[in-house]
């Protein structure tokens, strides 16, 4: 691999989840040293473990983006550790309870917002006030395909990633003039694995005229609605974030590139 990324800094939220550390690798891989941020002490000290081949600079906090003051400090610590912050891949995210919107629990809902809505709302806040310093950043925010169009029984989840696309449309505004460039991106159906089993089986329980109840048919519906007709793997989305961090995308800002197979 070419190593254009040599001598940037990138900042990963969520870096111990499969988006995370898949990108955090790719970064890595193309010469990027590493802030890896996550809730999750044990799970980070293995994503930094995994991320070991590679001969860049790997800085590790734990730190919940909801959590505003945390997010405030840990940035200012990381931008005085590292002296720069290039690149901010605002990635971290909880999918919630899956419910029909008359149903669906107040406290989970008030979760989703506070990690997805808030958290990337503080980790951007605090990255762009340094950003802004030096007149030069690059924000990849995730959003998801339930941020376009609105899944059934995620009510939370939804409304977080379509506030996550307006966010990133508001922000490359109050940030174009610092040469700063801030664009989404929209996974759908990713899997297999975890978030995969996880959406099939709470789909199929949750209940509604749109998926079966047995979770195989749902896996087969939820197929058969992607005109390429099959999910995506975690590795068809680090490039895409690793070309809104680079040149390539020079003229692109508040845009969503969704990662959906049609
Ligand atoms: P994941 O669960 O593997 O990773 C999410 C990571 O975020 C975890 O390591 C978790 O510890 C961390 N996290 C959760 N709450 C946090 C908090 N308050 N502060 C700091 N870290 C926190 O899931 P993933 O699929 O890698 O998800 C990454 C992003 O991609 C999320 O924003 C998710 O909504 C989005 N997304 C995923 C899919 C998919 O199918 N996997 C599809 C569309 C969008």
């Amino acid at each position: 691999f070419p190593q254009p990324f040599s001598g940037k800094v990138a900042l990963v939220t969520g870096a111990a989840g499969n988006i995370g550390l898949a990108t955090a690798n790719r970064l890595a891989t193309m010469g990027a040293d590493l802030v890896l941020l996550d809730l999750d002490p044990e799970k980070l000290e293995q994503a930094r473990a995994a991320l070991g081949e590679h001969d860049v600079r790997i800085h590790v906090h734990t730190c919940d983006v909801a959590d505003s003051a945390q997010v405030h400090e840990v940035i200012d610590r990381v931008a005085a550790e590292t002296g720069q912050i290039d690149f901010l891949f605002n990635n971290a995210g909880y999918q919630g309870a899956f419910a029909p919107v008359q149903d669906y629990p107040e406290a989970d809902f008030t979760r989703v917002m506070h990690i997805n809505v808030c958290g990337a709302f503080h980790v951007l806040k605090h990255v762009s006030r340094h950003m802004v310093a030096r007149r030069y950043g690059r924000i990849v925010n995730t959003a998801s395909m339930a941020g376009v169009q609105g899944p059934p029984n995620m009510a939370a989840y939804g409304a977080s990633k379509f506030a996550i696309i307006g966010l990133t449309e508001v922000a490359a505004k109050d940030l174009a003039p610092y040469n700063i460039r801030v664009n989404a991106i929209s996974p759908a159906f990713m899997g297999p694995g975890m978030m995969w089993d996880r959406q099939v089986a709470l789909q199929a329980r949750a209940g509604s005229q749109y998926f079966s109840s047995n979770p195989d048919e749902v896996a087969r519906q939820m197929i058969g609605s992607i005109p390429m007709r099959r999910y995506g793997n975690i590795e068809e989305i680090p490039g895409v974030v690793a070309f809104l961090f680079g040149d390539d995308s020079s003229y692109m800002t508040g845009v969503n590139l969704p990662i959906s197979g049609g």
